[in-house]
């Protein structure tokens, strides 16, 4: 039989099947359509401006190792004239982001970027190994996420960027769309698709990969022999997440555009106005200065049940309430209070590439 010949050049012979579309084509297509579609997503949202100092959000997992390679080549290639930085975070999880983190170093080499590396540890004074010790495998990743959240920012701040990217890709979002509309979170449901959001002290936060399928991603990886980490958190992963994800894959497999579709569809709710005045009015936490909806910022109120014993006083309202029954903690001053958004133009200090 002769070999399939790709449908977009004509010319080489098709080596994959493109999952988006069930096109076959060659890799050097492939690459360009994965990039230019990035490209597309970037250029028509306006993520950027020229000058634009930009933060990329590195794991060493696949989707950010994809992200920062992308980045690059896209800058290179159109001229963004962005200044590119890696920003990691370290939980503090022996056998997984220890590991990872070798991979953002490697990746900070291969692709000539300064590399920050931020730890709940010196933020927070805890690490995951041992939030997990404390409150078990039930909520740890509530805890986690808040505390990623807040981390992202503070290094963002430290490097003075304008701007962090994610390597949240399309079938993350989608999963986010389902998981709100399966809770009724309508609120949440209209903000998940945005593309960027803005993040502590007018640092802004996108999501390039919006529209790129997970599947894509790990071909991309794949044939481009990046260099990236594949195993998964030690710590169980969001349970409630991994059943949308089960849902999802089950709809891509029956029609790929599912996933495309799902997003779209999140995108065209409108929220009524009604719901939208119940979100809360944003203010600073008393403790911390960080942006929050509530007189202690969620990362506060997780740490001070975290040192309080009262492992619920940031996940549930009882639990919430309970810790203000009992009044402020005496230890509360060991909490996050260094924090201060960076005025003028700090001097950072950010490993470099030698
Ligand atoms: Fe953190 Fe949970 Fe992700 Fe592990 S799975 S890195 S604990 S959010």
């Amino acid at each position: 039989m002769a070999p399939r010949i790709c449908a977009l050049c004509e010319q080489s012979r098709a080596m994959l099947k493109r999952p988006k579309t069930g096109q076959q084509i060659c890799k050097d297509c492939f690459f360009y359509v994965f990039e230019t579609e990035v490209h597309n997503t970037i250029t028509e949202s306006k993520l950027f401006k020229v000058g634009d100092r930009v933060a990329i959000g590195a794991s060493g997992g696949k989707d950010s190792t994809v992200l920062a390679y992308v980045m690059k080549t896209l800058n290179e290639r159109y001229n963004y004239g962005l200044d590119l930085f890696l920003l990691s975070i370290d939980e503090g999880i022996t056998g997984y982001r220890d590991d990872s983190l070798e991979t953002v170093k490697r990746n900070q080499q291969q692709y000539d970027m300064p590399l920050k590396i931020l730890s709940y540890d010196e933020l927070y004074g805890w690490t995951m190994d041992a939030i997990v010790s404390q409150v078990g495998r039930k909520n740890n990743c509530t805890f986690c996420g808040v505390f990623r959240r807040q981390a992202l920012d503070r290094g963002a701040a430290m490097l003075n960027v304008d701007h962090i990217v994610t390597g949240h890709n399309a079938d993350d979002i989608a999963e986010t769309v389902l998981m709100n509309i399966m809770r009724g979170d309508i609120a949440r449901l209209g903000r998940c698709t945005s593309i960027c959001t803005q993040g502590e002290d007018t640092i802004r936060r996108s999501k390039p990969f919006k529209y790129a399928y997970e599947k894509e991603i790990v071909m991309y990886a794949y044939f481009k022999k990046l260099d990236y980490f594949s195993t998964e958190c030690i710590y169980s992963p969001d349970a409630y997440r991994g059943h949308a994800r089960v849902f999802l894959k089950d709809l891509e497999a029956a029609r790929p555009s599912a996933i495309i579709d799902i997003i779209h569809s999140g995108e065209a709710f409108e929220i009524r106005d009604e719901v939208k005045a119940t979100q809360k009015v944003q203010q600073t936490c008393q403790r911390c200065g960080y942006m929050s909806s509530n007189t202690l910022c969620k990362a506060c109120t997780l740490l001070e049940g975290l040192e309080r014993g009262m492992v619920d006083a940031g996940i549930t309202d009882k639990g919430r309430k309970k810790l203000d029954a009992e009044g402020p903690s005496r230890e509360s001053l060991r909490t996050i209070s260094f924090y201060k958004p960076p005025s003028g133009n700090p001097t950072i200090t950010v490993e470099t590439s030698s």
